[in-house]
């Protein structure tokens, strides 16, 4: 007898279970989508023992007829899609018709579903097998309950983890879920215990900040933006508002919650030069594009999806979230300068300069009052007091410069021959093309010299041995963003250093300068540049009120 044989169809299941059923967050996740899918107001969700005993799902949703219940546990069931067009244009959250027979398979579940002028019909389903059909007593609306999740795989059972453990992966199933859908009421008990509980809202954000924390509100800025029929929508929190994790980090792709690398590349590439090495936005973001335009029918839990012109997305989101950002200002409530008047805004004659908009008389809005510790520079703002720390202020102003179009460098007069190691000479070389972004102009001249016959103007001359080595370290590491490190490492160099006395007029302009940069609250490591402390404040610790 030949070695290969078919499984019998209860293993067959039971191995295709595995695939969606992982957890009991896994059953949270599915039954919550259904609720969804039926079009629920309010969902609840029940758990004990973080769900390994039990997870219950109740919902006020379309419900189903008898006969449709029926068939609804049954494998490859599904009133979502019905040929292999529809494969191509989902707009459900399921689509497979698995997820309640997987469950049913593996667990002992019972239903309880009526649907608008049917009876109400009660099932009970254990290991696969339909053990009670019954006509009962209901409100419209679904209810479903899975027991001992993996009873009969006991192999599988012993990897659940502890019950805190799983009751977190739970809870943060039905956070997916109930940021997306904003509208929609949801509450989650643990043995009885109330542990979320979120009315319907009509502004998104107030259930962003109801989910990931009150004190979220005053930092979060919406994202918009739309090309064709790609949108993108949310919320992201401003800089320097930073968490040391990317858990407040939520992608949705058509209504659904994805893990996407180039959606998580955007958000790293945009807020690289804001926060600080190892420190995350809170960003709640929904990408909307046309179904046919994504694939979701690639990962068993659907949580990975393909784009079908991924640089469409990637330009889209960057462009938005560049919006986004750009005014963070001093302070959240300020806003951009008013646009000049309309007889300044005509196209330039050849002899008017079009810098000097700004009323001359006006006041600055940032006015150095005098310097601490050589290091901090008290300034007075629109809103109160500010301390500067003029390095990273200075270091935002110089990396802003290494960004622009032209560099300003300087060519020296004779080309300065620099002495290094033979590993120095090679990554400067190798990275010849980002270090003349920056400014630098370099020659191979030996194995172990380089002539130097331009620098960036923010580098003196006999500092430039110094600075090529540290750039030749940090380039050695730098697989593809070595230009931003070469950048952040020229404006640190170069930038006022802690302890150095400062003229009125060197403040001044340094204020100036800032304040012109599209992110003036922070170094580009993500330190912030300025402390404030508002007159209001002043006012209650004073107590003045
Ligand atoms: P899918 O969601 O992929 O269609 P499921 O196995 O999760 O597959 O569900 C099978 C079918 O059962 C669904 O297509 C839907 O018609 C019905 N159903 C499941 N849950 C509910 C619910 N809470 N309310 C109404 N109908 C439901
Ligand atoms: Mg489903």
């Amino acid at each position: 007898m030949g070695k290969v044989r078919s499984l019998p169809p209860e293993l067959v299941s039971k191995i295709a279970a595995g695939e969606v059923i992982e957890r009991p967050a896994s059953v949270v996740k599915e039954l919550v989508e259904n609720s969804l899918d039926a079009g629920a107001g309010r969902v609840r969700v029940e758990l004990i023992a973080g769900g390994k005993r039990s997870v219950r799902v109740i919902d006020d949703g379309e419900g189903m007829a008898p006969e449709d219940a029926e068939l609804a546990i049954q494998r490859h069931a599904t009133s979502k899609i019905s040929s292999e067009e529809d494969l191509q244009r989902i707009v459900t959250l399921g689509f497979r018709g698995e997820a309640l027979a997987a469950m049913a398979s593996v667990s002992r579940l019972s239903l309880v579903s009526r649907a608008e002028g049917c009876p109400a019909v009660r099932l009970y389903v254990e290991g696969g097998e339909l053990k009670e059909r019954a006509e009962v007593g209901a409100p419209r609306g679904t209810q479903v309950e899975v027991k001992d999740l993996f009873f009969n795989l006991p192999a599988r059972r012993k990897f659940l983890k502890g019950t805190g453990t799983e009751l977190g992966h739970c809870l943060e199933a039905v956070v997916r879920m109930a940021l997306a859908y904003p509208q929609v009421a949801f509450s989650a008990l643990h043995e009885g215990r109330r542990l979320m509980e979120l009315p319907p809202v009509k502004e998104e954000r107030d259930r962003v900040a109801a989910v990931l924390g009150r004190e979220l509100h005053p930092h979060l800025t919406e994202v918009e933006g739309s090309e064709g029929a790609y949108s993108i929508r949310g919320w992201v929190t401003l800089p320097p508002y930073a968490r040391g994790n990317t858990r407040g980090i939520y992608l949705y792709v058509n209504g659904r919650y994805v893990r996407d690398r180039l959606l998580q590349r955007v958000l790293g590439e945009v807020y690289g030069g804001l926060l600080p090495r190892g420190t995350y936005p809170v960003a709640v973001l929904k990408l909307q594009l046309p179904p046919e335009e994504v694939d979701v029918n690639i990962h068993p839990t659907k949580m990975e999806v393909k784009f079908r012109d991924p640089q469409r997305v990637y330009e889209l989101l960057r462009g938005a979230l560049e919006r986004a950002l750009a005014p963070t200002t001093w302070s959240p409530k300020a806003t951009a300068p008013p646009p000049p008047p309309p007889e300044l805004r005509e196209a330039p004659t050849p002899y008017a300069p079009t810098l000097p908009m700004a009323p001359p008389e006006e006041r600055p809005r940032l006015r150095p009052l005098g310097q601490i510790g050589g290091t901090y520079i008290l300034v007075e703002g629109e809103e109160g007091l500010l301390i500067v720390d003029q390095h990273a202020a200075h270091e935002r102003v110089l990396y802003e410069r290494l960004r622009g179009e032209e560099v300003p460098c300087q060519r020296l007069l004779l080309p300065q021959v620099v002495e290094l190691s033979e590993g120095e000479v090679e990554a400067l070389l190798g990275q010849r093309e980002v270090l003349g972004r920056c400014g630098f102009e370099l020659e191979a001249f030996g194995p172990r010299t380089l002539a130097v016959k331009a620098i960036p103007t923010l580098i003196r001359a006999h500092e430039v041995k110094q600075v090529l080595q540290a750039l030749a370290g940090e380039l050695e590491e730098a697989s593809k963003d070595g230009l931003e490190r070469a950048r952040k490492l020229l404006a640190c160099r170069g930038a006022i250093k802690a302890n150095t006395p400062l003229g009125e007029e060197d403040m001044r302009r340094l204020l100036e300068e800032l304040e012109a940069t599209p992110h003036p609250r922070t170094c580009p490591h993500g330190r912030p540049t300025a402390i404030e402390i508002t007159l209001e404040e002043l006012a209650r610790r004073f107590k003045r009120e």
